[in-house]
């Protein structure tokens, strides 16, 4: 009797001692990983929102994320849920006669794909380098965003005029962009719209806040619809009816 009582206490004991082991939180690997994810989610989200601005770089810790968001599929199916929204949108509208009704397109990472060139700049967590940016445009090689290739072709086939406004140089830049664009698919548009000698320097907000002015207040298009992956895309004067933003969680242009 005293042996089976003496065991029990030892038991008890033992149980005591090694509760607190056994509910103790614990360090998982995946935790690291599932908060890095989630820090992650955080910073695209509010990069997207336009609530960090001016930002450089991607974060380091954020570059597989970036790289699995534009790689892996979900970059595409957002773009087409987007342009979905677009043309619902477009379906809304009833062209005039005039070739009043004008619409505004974004160049670099909205009509055609910077990618293969931020895929070497680690997706963005390397600094923005404006000779190599040169280079790349120079060759005229940026392949389409299909969705966006489709929703030009729609707003064309619509009767919009279609503008397509670019911050690239105008004086190095322009036949490289014109020939890119043509190479692509993008004809039937009214005009591409390069930054000129009268723009250099300026904020992108600013520049192109310029060129929509002229266009609605001094040649009387109504713009009917803009779509960049910049909130300078977007933002300013004569900014149109409504503003699409296309996500790009690799570079932010002020
Ligand atoms: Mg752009």
């Amino acid at each position: 009797m005293r042996q089976r009582i003496w065991e029990a206490l030892v038991f008890l004991l033992l149980a005591m001692l090694l509760k607190p082991v056994s509910t103790r939180p614990h360090w998982r690997p995946s935790e690291a990983h599932d908060s890095a994810a989630s820090y992650c989610l955080s910073w695209r989200l509010a990069v997207e929102a336009n609530d960090i601005y001016a930002w450089r770089t991607v974060p380091t810790q954020c570059l597989k994320h970036v790289e699995n968001y534009m790689t892996g599929g979900q970059y595409e199916r957002d773009l087409n849920f987007i342009m979905e929204h677009i043309i619902d949108y477009i379906d809304t509208i009833e062209v005039s006669d005039d070739g009043l009704d004008a619409w505004i397109l974004d160049v670099d990472d909205t009509c055609i794909s910077n990618l293969i060139y931020y895929r070497r700049k680690r997706f963005g967590c390397d600094p923005y380098d404006p000779d190599g940016f040169k280079r790349w445009a120079l060759r005229g090689g940026c392949p389409a965003i299909p969705a966006v290739l489709r929703l030009f072709n729609k707003l064309v086939g619509r009767g919009f005029k279609v503008f397509l406004v670019t911050g690239r140089d105008e004086a190095t830049l322009g036949q490289a962009t014109l020939d890119n664009l043509q190479n692509q698919g993008f004809i039937g548009y009214q005009s591409l719209i390069l930054r000129s000698m009268a723009y250099k320097g300026q904020s992108a907000v600013k520049y192109k806040s310029e060129i929509r002015s002229q266009l609605e207040e001094g040649e009387g298009y109504r713009i009917w619809g803009n779509v960049g992956d910049q909130w300078s895309d977007l933002q300013g004067n004569c900014t149109g009816n409504r503003a699409f933003k296309l996500p790009n969680p690799m570079y932010f242009v002020p």
